[in-house]
């Protein structure tokens, strides 16, 4: 795909659905789009940036490792993955996470559908003639824009991209609702992170241990911490709040009579699934600690008064 272009920050999959208008394949199937291009048949979801689907879409695109990591850092909302990075990998090799395609997003409650900001439609028709569907709008719990501070639109049939452009959204799409607090301040808090992963990928590992020492938790867990675990996720969850909680997890939106410890199954080596664990274990974690950890703070503070 020799052709195949992106704009600053757009995702990959809004590239290729763009290139597909321009190379004139609109009038193939779908099946022989990807055929004719030797990528992997599947629809496009908006935050799956580690699952095998896209890792053969990768390897398709960019065999070389470094620009290969560098589309995915840069154009898919991969940043908050580098949380999960297993001790010793380095970022680079990060390129699967070893999920089930139709399990992995099951635990997780927020909103997954493809998201667009109206204003920078607005400036991407002016500026490239174009939209495009930007990475950074699909990070998980994004609701507005990082640069517009306003409400990014979604439409239900946005489950899977479809092969449209933002513009096709236009009077059709509705403003994703911002109803709790916690979401506000998830915000700012999400681009934060997510940009600083980008600008120094290895920077999670420093930010989790961190986790460890202001929890005063020795690393890795070992059984018999369980206790403590869960005197400290019990002040986890009534300091986030169960609406924070029910907003990130679905044992806790539907109310499960034992749902999961986050705290333990996240810093500890005993849970029950395999493969990686989903950034938003640790993401939740890191949200509960972020006026405490001293990774973050400065990060924190100078990204949230620039950006929203
Ligand atoms: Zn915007």
């Amino acid at each position: 795909m020799k052709w195949l272009s992106l704009y600053p920050g757009e995702h990959i999959y809004s590239g290729l659905i763009r290139y597909r208008i321009r190379m004139g394949q609109g009038v193939m199937s779908d099946k022989r789009f990807f055929a004719h291009n030797h990528l992997p048949y599947h629809w496009f979801r908006s935050q799956v940036p580690l699952n095998h689907l896209m890792r053969e879409t990768l390897d398709s695109i960019a065999p070389d490792p470094d620009k290969q990591f560098a589309l995915r850092l840069n154009h898919t909302p991969f940043a908050p993955w580098l949380l999960s990075l297993p001790d010793g990998m380095a970022p680079q090799e990060l390129k699967e996470a070893n999920h089930r395609p139709n399990t992995e997003e099951n635990p997780f409650q927020v909103d997954r559908r493809w998201k667009y900001c109206p204003s920078c439609m607005q400036m991407q028709k002016a500026k490239w003639g174009v939209s495009y569907w930007r990475a950074a709008h699909q990070l998980p719990g994004a609701l507005v824009c990082d640069e517009h501070g306003t409400p990014l639109h979604s439409h239900d049939a946005l489950r899977y991209l479809n092969f449209t452009l933002p513009d096709k959204w236009e009077g059709t799409s509705t403003p994703v609702p911002m109803v709790d607090a916690w979401q506000v301040s998830w915000q700012p808090f999400i681009y934060a992170i997510a940009r600083r992963l980008q600008c120094q990928p290895t920077w999670g590992v420093e930010l989790r241990d961190s986790i460890y020492e202001v929890l005063k938790l020795s690393k890795p867990l070992r059984r018999g911490d369980r206790t403590v675990a869960n005197a400290l996720f019990a002040q986890m969850r009534s300091e986030l709040g169960e609406a924070c909680l029910a907003g990130l997890f679905t044992a806790y939106a539907r109310q499960f009579t034992r749902p999961t410890n986050v705290l333990w199954i996240t810093l500890s080596p005993f849970g029950q699934s395999k493969g990686l664990r989903h950034p938003l274990y640790w993401l939740a974690i890191v949200f509960w600690l972020k006026e405490q950890l001293p990774a973050l703070k400065d990060e924190y503070e100078n990204g949230v008064t620039t950006t929203l």
